[in-house]
């Protein structure tokens, strides 16, 4: 099989695949308190899920992303992950997950013994209050209970941050102190301007640069040779001994080296989180044609666009595309 390259010549070897748009946090810059979500019939099965990632990985994806919404909430998740663990080595190399933890605790043994071995792990705060006032739930005990159930039988803990401001900001060297010291790697994110909320999501957009600047005026940060195969760029801190990943979507572009495509919960392709530029794999799979899922991928490849086009610099504005990023993964 022809492995996937978009038109730019970039090789596509990373799929994150949501397996469903339900959560149970409503992170406040992430969907509205009273989201409405996919009627179940809309959602890929098991079986259509697993018969995409095959297409993919046949086609030369060699790491997955589970994800969603809350991909821990499925019910028949940990099936999907025994389904795709025996793809490891097979053509997949790695099988992960991004998740918020509220589950981790109860899963993380099953992940493990799937074949997952690292899990990004969604940490804004630790701080209880911010913490409910950000994901309008209670949870963070149950968050820190799975971060540490996961550290505990040998997966490998990556957190992910927010960087919010006047909410998390002043906490982040804290945070990631923490993180160091307990030894997780911890990545800080832009927010992005995707899908509509309660409020303006300009009002706490905090700018990486700045947070850089201020990181440095505290520790020695050094460029990191280090790569995920995603779009952080990281920074070995002498002082805490750790890693730290910056995405920075707003204030410096990284789609040059991009191998990312991303699939929702309902089959739907979109070639890149910040453009509308998507293929209808469900279509596709429900055809029972042999060939249309691949040529749905052939299609798709002409649509990946050169780079995004966020912006988030003005108050008031609409966001820069309708979906959330709980339809697409992140
Ligand atoms: N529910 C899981 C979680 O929270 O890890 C997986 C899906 S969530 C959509 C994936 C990541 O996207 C999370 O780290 C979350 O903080 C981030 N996220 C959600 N909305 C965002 C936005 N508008 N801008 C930047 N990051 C966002
Ligand atoms: Fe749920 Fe993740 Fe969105 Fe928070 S960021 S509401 S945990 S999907």
């Amino acid at each position: 099989m022809t492995p996937l390259v978009d038109t730019f010549k970039r090789p596509i070897t990373y799929l994150r695949l949501s397996v469903t748009d339900r959560c149970d946090l409503r992170c406040a810059y992430c969907m509205p308190e009273r989201m409405t979500f996919l009627p179940k019939a809309e959602v890929l099965t098991l079986e259509e899920l697993r018969m995409l990632a095959q297409a993919f990985i046949g086609r030369g994806v060699r790491k997955i992303r589970l994800t969603g919404g809350e991909p821990l909430v499925r019910r028949d998740m940990i099936d999907l992950v025994h389904a795709l663990g025996r793809e490891i080595g097979n053509g997949l190399d790695e099988l992960t997950l991004t998740t918020n933890g509220m589950r981790l605790a109860e899963f993380a043994p099953a992940l493990r013994d799937a074949g997952v071995r690292r899990v990004n792990v969604s940490l804004d705060t630790r701080d209880a209050q911010l913490f409910a006032k950000l994901t309008r739930r209670d949870g963070l005990s149950q968050v820190l209970a799975g971060i540490a159930a996961a550290k505990a039988i040998g997966l490998e803990v990556k957190l992910n941050t927010v960087a919010l401001k006047g909410l998390n900001e002043a906490e982040l060297p804290t945070l990631i102190q923490w993180a160091h010291g307990e030894g997780h790697a911890i990545t800080l994110i832009e927010v992005m301007p995707l899908g509509e909320i309660e409020g303006d999501r300009f009002d706490h957009y905090l700018p990486l640069s700045a947070v850089r600047e201020r990181l440095e005026r505290l520790w020695t940060l050094s460029p990191s040779g280090h790569r995920s195969g995603g779009p952080a760029r990281y920074f070995d801190i002498r002082e805490t001994g750790g890693r730290l990943g910056l995405i920075t979507p707003l204030t410096s572009n990284f789609c040059d080296g991009c191998n990312r495509v991303r699939v929702s919960a309902t089959g739907q392709l979109f070639m890149c989180l910040g453009g509308e530029g998507q293929v209808d794999l469900r279509a596709a799979l429900r055809s029972g044609e042999a060939g249309a899922l691949d040529s749905a991928l052939d299609r798709a490849m002409v649509l990946k666009p050169e780079r995004h086009a966020f912006r988030i610099d003005r108050r008031g504005e609409a966001p820069a595309l309708a979906r959330h990023m709980s339809v697409t993964g992140g």
